[in-house]
């Protein structure tokens, strides 16, 4: 038998060679016949602290699918804790199925068991297609959970925190645009108007801005035309509004080279999940064209400081207070990309890859 250190059976697109790829520590497959459930944990880094990430549940097209969606969202998930100067590390879980027909309360009990198998090194909250309800199931099996209603001791919707957070990043890049952070008579276009969305209407409008907005929900956009006197646009019409800033709030990679030569704002600045469609081209364009960009990961990381002050004890004062110095972050963010020639979102992955090389290091002794 070959003693050999070479794991001679890896191959290209093989289950290693991804995790390779992606640098990840542990990633764990559930199963369970009587429930149905199959989900996938994946955790990413924890040097910072234990991986935190919410729970999606998804009918996958196929389990690749599933895997590549676990690595990317827990790989985000690092990065967004860093930045946030939260000791967090980033994971991620998946469950594969349709959240409509195949969840239950003994599947989201016995998804709670492998977490609580993993004694504390991820926590997991609510995410697409899982609800604070299914938390609770959740939490009925495990502590390792974030998210649960107020009634719980938990924060509650993180939405207007995450608001408040894109808020901060906004008011910021207007100060290195304009010379001002106040967005009185700026022209700002959010897309989007759901639980973020909806708030950021209200914050920009509340400091002078003038809105418009474009969302398929007509309810919504009805809503912010009375409620807020917002301007509706149609569609894509949104790309090419004659405005100072654009806030993407719905869809992710929605930056993508023929998006971004409609742009005419001079910002982006949204919540919206992963909105570069390619991080370095559309990164790269994005600059090339002069506009400021604020990373969607640091300036949307409002909900996740909020789950964070709810697992060492919630206080919604401190995520507030901790929500505002993502403006302080855009700030540096801008000034080190202009020190370095380099694009926003490079010098953001940089800075929160700073902070977990530092913390590494003070790790590495006694
Ligand atoms: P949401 O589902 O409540 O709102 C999304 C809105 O976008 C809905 O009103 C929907 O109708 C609209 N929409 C969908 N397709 C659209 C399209 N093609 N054009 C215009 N509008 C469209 O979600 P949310 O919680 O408000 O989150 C918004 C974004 O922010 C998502 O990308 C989410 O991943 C991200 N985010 C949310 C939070 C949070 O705390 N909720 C935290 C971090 C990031």
């Amino acid at each position: 038998m070959s003693t050999s250190s070479t794991f001679t059976h890896e191959t290209k697109d093989g289950l290693f060679a991804q995790v390779k790829t992606t640098n990840h520590e542990q990633v764990v497959f559930c199963n369970d016949n009587a429930t149905g459930l199959r989900a996938i944990i994946a955790i990413h880094n924890t040097v910072l602290g234990p991986g935190l990430g919410g729970t999606r549940m998804w009918n996958y097209a196929s389990e690749a699918e599933a895997l590549n969606d676990v690595l990317r969202l827990s790989r985000g998930m690092t990065y967004k804790a860093a930045i946030s100067g939260l000791n967090l590390g980033g994971a991620k879980a998946v469950i594969i199925g349709d959240a409509n027909q195949h969840k239950s309360e003994a599947l989201m009990r016995k998804f709670g068991r492998f977490v609580e198998n993993l004694n504390g090194k991820y926590i997991t909250a609510e995410d697409v297609g899982t609800t604070t309800k299914d938390m609770e199931y959740v939490n009925m099996e495990t502590d390792s959970v974030v998210g649960l209603p107020e009634s719980m001791g938990g924060g509650g919707d993180p939405s207007p925190v995450t608001a408040y957070g894109t808020f901060m990043g906004m008011k910021a890049s207007a100060k290195k645009a304009y010379g001002s952070d106040s967005l009185k008579g700026k022209k700002v276009a959010i897309q989007g108007i759901g639980k973020v969305g909806m708030h950021l209407v209200e914050l920009v409008r509340n400091d002078g801005g003038i809105v418009s907005v474009s969302d398929i929900n007509s309810a919504s956009l009805n809503h912010a035309a009375t409620e807020y006197g917002a301007t509706v646009l149609n569609g894509d019409d949104i790309y090419s509004a004659d405005v100072d800033i654009f806030a993407p709030c719905a869809l992710g990679a929605i930056l993508n080279t023929e998006n971004i030569n409609s742009l005419k704002c001079d910002i982006i600045a949204g919540a919206a999940n992963n909105q570069l469609a390619n991080e370095e081209e559309h990164g790269m364009l994005i600059k090339e064209k002069g506009l400021l960009y604020a990373p969607d990961f640091l300036i949307n990381a409002g909900g996740l400081i909020n789950v964070y002050s709810e697992y060492i004890g919630y206080n919604r004062e401190n995520a507030m207070r901790d929500t505002e110095k993502i403006y302080d972050t855009t700030v540096k963010i801008y000034d080190l990309a202009d020190a370095q020639n380099i694009h926003t979102q490079k010098a953001a992955t940089l800075l929160a890859q700073k902070r977990i090389d530092d913390m590494l290091g003070v790790h590495s002794t006694f």
